[in-house]
């Protein structure tokens, strides 16, 4: 069996999450990480660093997670 890192694993969640509700915007973790801050690399915002996505323009916030996104969406609409 193939071992996942804790990191793919957080974004395999985040993933599912994501799919499932359509408008994931915090993370489990968010508690944890609530006084991290970073910048919207697509509109400048400054927004909280578990973001999936910028609550002001909904772009991804990491590249990773939109490649991963693009790739199951891609996928499910192959099925
Ligand atoms: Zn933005």
């Amino acid at each position: 069996m193939q071992t996942m890192s804790q990191a793919e694993i957080d974004l395999e969640f985040m993933l599912n999450e994501f799919l499932a509700t359509g408008d994931l915007q915090t993370l489990p973790t968010d508690h944890a990480v609530a006084s991290d801050l970073a910048v919207c690399r697509a509109c400048g915002e400054t927004i909280r660093n578990g973001l999936v996505r910028c609550s002001e323009c909904h772009a991804f916030t990491r590249l990773e997670i939109e490649a991963a996104y693009r790739d199951k969406v891609g996928k499910r609409q192959q099925a």
